[in-house]
């Protein structure tokens, strides 16, 4: 059997791009490799998704989940290892099978740089992504651990919300561009402490004791904050498909409006994709793009 749209991962944007292709009458495989719902299926709670005041981000998923199968998409769980270009459809290879399609839509998001010490305590005081999980440190003293755009901006967000921010990094210097660095020295409660490492991190007093190691030789100090941002990196989940998608030197994967890659019967989907908001609701909404635009491709086929 050739299905018509294949999608890989099962996030917030595969699921979504699912549902579209079913309701424009497409047969639709869907492979996810670990856990339906994929990043937001491990935080408890969601505050920003339209038409939800609270809810948890596993029943959110199962929601979405359950819609594109009862639409009729089809779940294969196995990791999709690489998508060969066939005779008039695209042959996508798994670690147990291949299944054939004519159009393919890749949204296998990204996976988070975990910082060791602290990964035992994710859910519980540590998280990956200021603007989702900010608000709830509101009026509270956080950390933010990380020396790059990402770890000065998400820092400089949360200074609006928290009443002192901790600007963790293990060198002397932030590799962040220069107007981001004028907004940070800007910012009278972010307290920058360089030349640390965060080498140990565990529960206190409803909050997170972190203890620093110094790089350059100094004693070691004890931190207590209510709240750790690891922001250290990502790495989406493209290399697989270099072949057929151009990928930046980030990771992320280039595709146009309608996330058409630049191999014709192609698409992108979500937080593996180049752009410049990471949430939801724009994974709900590339999901929603990908799958009508790889329809409109079976269409004209
Ligand atoms: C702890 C946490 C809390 C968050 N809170 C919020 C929030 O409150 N609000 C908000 O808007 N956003 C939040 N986010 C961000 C949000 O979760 C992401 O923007 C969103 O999940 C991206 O969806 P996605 O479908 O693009 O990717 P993902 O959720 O990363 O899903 C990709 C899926 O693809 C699968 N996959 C990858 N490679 C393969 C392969 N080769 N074969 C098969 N399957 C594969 C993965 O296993 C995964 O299930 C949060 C993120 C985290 C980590």
């Amino acid at each position: 059997m050739v299905y018509d749209v294949a999608v890989i991962g099962a996030g917030i944007a595969g699921m979504t791009a699912a549902i579209y292709a079913r309701r424009a009458g497409k047969t639709v495989i869907l492979f996810e490799k670990e856990s339906i719902g994929g990043q937001i299926a491990l935080s408890p709670k969601v505050e920003n998704y339209p038409g939800f005041k609270d809810i948890s981000g596993l029943d959110l998923a199962n929601n979405v989940f359950e819609q594109a199968m009862a639409l009729g998409a089809e779940l294969e769980v196995d990791e999709v290892k690489s998508i060969e270009r066939a005779e008039g459809f695209f042959r996508i290879v798994s670690n147990y099978g291949a299944h054939d399609a004519k159009a393919v839509v890749i949204a296998t998001g990204l996976k988070h740089r975990k910082l060791d010490p602290v990964t035992k305590l994710e859910g519980q005081g540590v998280s990956y992504c200021a603007v989702c999980d900010g608000m709830f440190y509101k009026g509270k003293t956080v950390a933010v651990v990380g020396g790059g755009n990402t770890a000065v901006s998400e820092a400089i967000y949360l200074a609006d919300i928290c009443e002192k921010v901790y600007l963790i990094h293990r060198r002397t210097g932030y590799r962040a561009e220069k107007a981001v660095m004028e907004r940070l020295y800007s910012k009278a409660n972010i307290v920058r402490l360089e030349n640390r490492v965060v080498s140990e991190a565990e529960k206190a007093d409803g909050g997170v004791s972190l203890t620093l190691a110094s790089t350059v030789g100094e004693a070691d100090e004890k931190l207590a904050v209510d709240g750790v941002f690891v922001a250290l990196g990502h790495i989406p989940q493209n290399s697989a498909f270099a072949a057929l998608i151009n990928i930046d030197e980030y990771g992320f994967a280039a595709s146009d409006e309608s996330c058409l890659t630049r191999t014709p019967g192609v698409f992108v989907a979500g937080d593996c994709r180049q752009k410049a908001v990471r949430q939801l609701t724009t994974a709900a909404a590339d999901g929603a793009a990908a799958g009508l635009a790889a329809a409109k491709y079976i269409d004209g086929l």
